[in-house]
């Protein structure tokens, strides 16, 4: 499976930014051995995806319902039509700030299949939990009940322990060993072989110089990157490592 490096630029990014992006997109054309993503904000998504040679350009979330009477909120096929071509479900930072569960979070990955677009579901343990000897649980749970409803074509897993996220701190390479072959194991045991096809990214202050080694751990496939997709300068070397 090639790599998949994908950043997730939150609440970041204006028109002004988008000359980075087209850096980004021609640094990720030289590595073609590697999937590189940009999650931005849903009012980037067209200009950002418009011309690209490498760069897949997806969206941060999407709402579970086809349309209607949901003020503020974006369709699986709004972002779709916009550009996007994969989209951040149940980021941690949605599960906390709007209060998403797991069963929202299958919920909408059943619209973004729907759409063709591929889910990139995320889960993770807080430090609380960590510390408590419960991370392995927390995951198991949380992965099996945000999973969409049948076996998907295309789906991508991201294990985003909530305390690495932007901390600069990072679990033991063996912890993160761990718990990507907890989730592989759940994915074979309902989805059989084709388990092989989704990938499992480690996301939580990943950069530069911790890429290579967490990459290099087993069922680690890839990357889901917040701070160090930001530039061109910090995100090509995620892309070197990888
Ligand atoms: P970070 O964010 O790389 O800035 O820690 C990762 C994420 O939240 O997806």
């Amino acid at each position: 499976m090639k790599k998949h490096i994908i950043g997730n630029w939150k609440m970041n990014g204006m028109q002004s930014h988008l000359t980075e992006i087209q850096k980004i997109d021609e640094i990720a054309a030289l590595f073609d051995n590697i999937m590189t993503g940009l999650c931005v904000p849903a009012t980037l998504i067209y200009s950002a995806h418009k011309d690209k040679k490498a760069v897949i350009i997806g969206a941060q979330d999407c709402h579970q319902s086809k349309e209607g009477a949901h003020t503020g909120c974006l369709s699986a096929a709004m972002v779709k039509e916009a550009g996007a071509k994969m989209v951040i479900l149940g980021h941690s930072e949605r599960r906390q700030d709007q209060g998403e569960n797991s069963r929202l979070v299958s919920q909408k990955a059943d619209a973004a299949i729907d759409n063709n677009i591929t889910p990139i579901i995320c889960v993770g343990e807080s430090l609380a939990q960590r510390e408590s000897g419960q991370a392995e649980k927390i995951v198991s749970e949380q992965l099996l009940a945000s999973l969409p409803s049948n076996k998907p074509q295309k789906m991508i897993i991201a294990y985003e322990p909530i305390w690495a996220i932007g901390t600069g701190k990072i679990p033991q390479m063996e912890e993160v060993r761990e718990i990507h072959e907890v989730i592989f194991r759940l994915l074979t045991q309902k989805y059989g072989d084709a388990a092989n096809d989704y990938p499992i990214l480690y996301g939580g202050s990943m950069n530069g110089e911790n890429a290579s080694e967490l990459l290099k751990l087993a069922h680690v496939d890839g990357g889901l990157v917040g701070g160090a997709s930001l530039t061109a300068d910090k995100f090509a070397p995620i892309l070197k490592a990888a």
